[in-house]
């Protein structure tokens, strides 16, 4: 894996590299890179109407400034999919028996669609924008009706048809960096979106793949120093950091997000559920939201001293 040089600002990076562009990252009515921490929140998984909006109404008044929500979920492993399960809000047993398989897409896409339509709802009613993952290209413009921007996520960085299909649209993007991925690479990535004309985006850091992580579960470190190199290499880019996916662990989100604020990072991506050890998807980084509420006043009170 190698590192930036020269030459590649030069000649393979030159449009994300740029100083001082104006890039508009704006979802919805919230400006992202701006003077103010833009704090995205919400579930893993829009799992019910009662579920979003319960979440949607705490999270916004602990001083969340967008609704984070997965509706298609690119899984690592088959189970625990919860485009099957009623749609009720019932108790979800957290054993792998208890879970379904995953659906084939087009159920997947009748069901999506429904999920979004009461998401964006709780996004209307709370004044959140609201933000989630695109896994197929062909669900773009359906997409397009509800979210306010779009996540890349970190196992789709490269894929060339979500970057085609994601340069036709106005609404910002938000690119996570793979795991096992370089700066370089992200760059690469963005510069892709540049050269077609697309330049509303923000990076997302969510860690870097490492022999250990003091974490059993974890697979990924959060790499704080991402947010000054990126920043060093392309000050006009956004970075949100992820605190959620990085540490895997619900009591290193707290203390994460601090450090990563008080790095100089944008904005914050964090998982939050009304009963976080009963998330559908990942029960064990989810933080309930009392800890969200007092989270957001210790980073109220970085934000106004580094910013
Ligand atoms: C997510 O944001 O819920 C998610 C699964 O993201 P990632 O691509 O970082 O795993
Ligand atoms: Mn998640």
């Amino acid at each position: 894996m190698k590192d930036i040089s020269e030459s590649d600002i030069n000649n393979n990076i030159p449009l994300v590299t740029q100083k001082d562009k104006n890039r508009n990252v704006i979802a919805g009515n919230v400006a992202i890179g701006g003077q103010d921490v833009v704090i995205m929140a919400g579930p893993c998984t829009v799992e019910s109407k009662q579920q979003i909006f319960e979440i949607a109404k705490a999270v916004q008044e602990a001083g969340a400034t967008m609704l984070r929500g997965g509706i298609f979920k690119p899984l690592t492993f088959p189970y625990g999919d919860p485009l099957g399960k009623p749609d009720a809000g019932t108790t979800v047993k957290n054993d792998i028996h208890s879970r379904p398989k995953v659906l084939p897409i087009h159920e997947m896409f009748k069901t999506a669609e429904k999920r979004l339509a009461y998401f964006k709802e709780a996004g209307e009613k709370y004044r959140l924008p609201i933000v989630s993952e695109i896994v197929y290209a062909d669900s773009l413009s359906m997409m397009a009706k509800y979210v306010d921007m779009f996540q890349i996520g970190y196992r789709h960085m490269f894929n060339m048809d979500l970057i085609e299909a994601l340069s036709t649209t106005d609404k910002p993007l938000l690119i996570k960096r793979h795991v096992g991925e370089s700066l370089r690479s992200l760059l690469g990535v963005a510069e892709h979106f540049e050269a077609r004309g697309k330049n509303n985006f923000a990076f997302c850091e969510r860690g870097v793949s490492v022999p250990h992580t003091h974490n059993v579960n974890s697979r990924a470190i959060l790499d704080i120093q991402a947010i000054p190199a990126l920043k060093e290499y392309a000050p006009s880019v956004p970075v949100i950091i992820d605190p959620s996916h990085s540490t895997f662990k619900r009591n290193y989100v707290a203390p994460m997000s601090k450090a990563a604020i008080a790095a100089g990072a944008d904005g914050l991506l964090i998982e939050v559920h009304h009963t976080p050890e009963a998330a559908w998807i990942d029960p064990l980084n989810a933080i309930g939201c009392d800890d969200f509420r007092l989270l957001l006043k210790d980073i109220e009170a970085i934000s106004k001293i580094i910013r």
